[in-house]
């Protein structure tokens, strides 16, 4: 059994089973985990209320053939709406530790694009990837940029406006 601690900012939370949830959050040290709440959905619940999106918390989680958190304790409750988050927990990797993108999103700024250019998709000078015309959006399933038109045409994908 490994076990890890350490400050994360909660990106996702949902149900697992009836009364379990998942919680997927960025670790300063160990980047994006997605870990079990056990009994998260228990009113009761000591831990789910700590696991809120957008929290900054400090947190202890396990890894028995996969992750559970342990221990949780929210510091502070950053200023993020629901969208942006989203689209952190979509494009970060999983386990991926990277420091600047944890100073970026705990200096609580609200910026896909900036958010695009910390990890290496700098929309400067981006091009639509299937016409090359000025882009959009982000593809973040085909991790490319789009114009307005091929963006359209691209299913299956989740398109963000930057
Ligand atoms: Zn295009």
């Amino acid at each position: 059994m490994r076990e890890y601690v350490g400050e994360a900012i909660v990106l996702h939370k949902d149900f697992q089973g009836e009364l379990d949830e998942r919680v997927v959050f960025f670790a300063k040290d160990f980047g994006k985990q997605s870990a079990k709440i056990k009994s998260g959905r228990k009113i009761t619940s000591k831990l789910s209320p700590h696991l809120e999106p957008g929290n900054l918390i400090k947190a202890r989680w396990i890894e028995k053939g996969s992750l559970q958190v342990v221990d949780a304790l929210k510091q502070e409750k950053l200023d993020f709406t629901p969208g942006f988050l989203k689209l952190v927990c979509d494009v970060l990797a999983e386990h991926n530790h990277d420091e600047e993108v944890w100073n970026f999103l705990k200096n609580n700024k609200e910026s896909s694009t900036e958010l695009l250019s910390v990890l290496g998709w700098n929309p400067k000078g981006a091009v639509c990837q299937l016409c090359s015309s000025t882009p959009r959006m982000f593809g973040v399933d085909s991790l490319g940029y789009y114009c307005a038109d091929c963006g359209a045409k691209v299913r299956g994908s989740k398109i963000y406006i930057v």
